[in-house]
């Protein structure tokens, strides 16, 4: 008996500082099924990142001729960037049975939520606005101006998160990893997910 599946959407959003990033990288490493979804940006690599394994980076130019031919799933502008997902490298990876992880915007999630109508929708979220603040300012990348802009955005994704179709509310790490897991196994278990099983299954039936 044949154990191919199709792959899934799991899409991932949550405001920064929440722990998307941390909590995305253990789960790419625990599942070599899963892999992340390499989005195109208009924004300049940071140190240590590298174009084709973090983002596509391409100009402001390129990106509207892509998002003008329909070459994206879903795009959105976050923090004045453009930012979109290949539509045809995640219909490939999805129809070879790779699930597909996207670290994306809200604006994205909701886009790809019509056009995969299968995906898995995952919000990240801190126990606390209060928490939220104390780790932005521990990490010590923000300058007090752009905290305020920072905990301001986070308002705004958060009142998305009641469309979701899974929170993990992220108190503990260990713990929130720990339900990440268990959403991730839960959406890779949907029958929709192996079409043509149990027709087979009963096939056998007076063999
Ligand atoms: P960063 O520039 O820090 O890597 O990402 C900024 C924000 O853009 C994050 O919230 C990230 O999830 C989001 N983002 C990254 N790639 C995409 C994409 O392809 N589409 C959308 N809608 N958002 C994205």
């Amino acid at each position: 008996m044949s154990a191919k599946r199709s792959g899934i959407a799991f899409v991932i959003c949550a405001p920064s500082g929440a722990g998307k990033t941390t909590l995305s990288r253990r789960l790419l490493d625990k599942f070599p099924r899963m892999v992340l979804s390499v989005s195109c940006t208009t924004r300049l690599p940071r140190p240590g990142e590298s174009s084709g394994r973090d983002y596509e980076f391409i100009d402001e130019q390129e990106f509207i001729l892509r998002r003008d031919s329909g070459f994206f799933a879903e795009w959105a502008e976050v923090h004045g960037q453009f930012y979109g997902t290949p539509l045809d490298a995640t219909w490939k990876l999805i129809a070879g049975g790779r699930d597909v992880l996207f670290d994306i915007d809200v604006q994205g999630a909701s886009q790809i939520r019509s056009s995969l109508p299968g995906a898995r929708l995952i919000f990240i979220l801190p126990p606390s606005l209060h928490e939220l603040e104390r780790r932005l300012r521990e990490r010590g990348t923000e300058k007090e101006e752009d905290l305020k802009i920072r905990m301001s955005a986070a308002a705004r994704e958060l009142s998305q998160a009641h469309w979701f179709d899974s929170w993990i509310i992220n108190a503990d790490l260990e713990q929130a990893f720990q339900d990440l897991c268990a959403t991730y196994i839960s959406a890779t278990l949907s029958p929709s997910r192996r079409p043509g099983f149990l027709a087979k299954l009963l096939s056998e039936w007076g063999d």
